[in-house]
């Protein structure tokens, strides 16, 4: 897709839950790709590395759908899917082992800040770790209580 495609697309974008962009792309036109969202009425900017998703590695959420205070709190099934799904789950923020009596959802960018309940904007972790967090923005918090972050720019996850 062309430069102008892909930013002409995160401009006119309606309905998808989340706006994404290829990670070099991202590198590339950084300040105008922030413009751009915040130009379209119908998203928040934010800023999600995403490893994998569905069949898109290195990724980066540049925008998440504003839904406004309706955004319905339904996210049943997510912890348990991981819990399932994965070999060792664990906290990403702690390091704790995760399990149906600690795993909880947690928003990268929370409720409060417009952010919406799409997969791209959850994690699971521990209950202590989500209840310590509370707003605090989210790679500040996970640079906080996990080392392995600490000096790293960019966190893909
Ligand atoms: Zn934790």
């Amino acid at each position: 897709m062309s430069v102008f495609k892909q930013l002409s697309h995160l401009y006119h974008s309606k309905n998808e839950h989340f706006l994404f962009v290829d990670y070099n792309f991202y590198k590339k036109w950084k300040p105008l790709i922030k413009f751009i969202v915040f130009l379209n009425k119908d998203y928040i900017s934010c800023l999600i590395f995403r490893k994998n998703y569905k069949l898109y590695k290195d990724i980066v959420i540049v925008g998440l759908k504003w839904n406004g205070r309706n955004v319905k709190r339904r996210t049943t099934g997510f912890a348990k899917d991981f819990l399932e799904e994965t070999k060792n789950p664990r906290c990403i923020y702690c390091n704790k082992k995760l399990n149906e009596t600690n795993a909880t959802i947690d928003h990268i960018v929370p409720i409060s800040k417009g952010g919406n309940n799409c997969q791209v904007n959850l994690v699971v972790v521990c209950i202590k770790c989500n209840n310590e967090r509370g707003n605090m923005e989210f790679y500040k918090y996970l640079k906080l209580k996990n080392q392995t972050y600490k000096n790293q720019k960019n966190i893909f996850f």
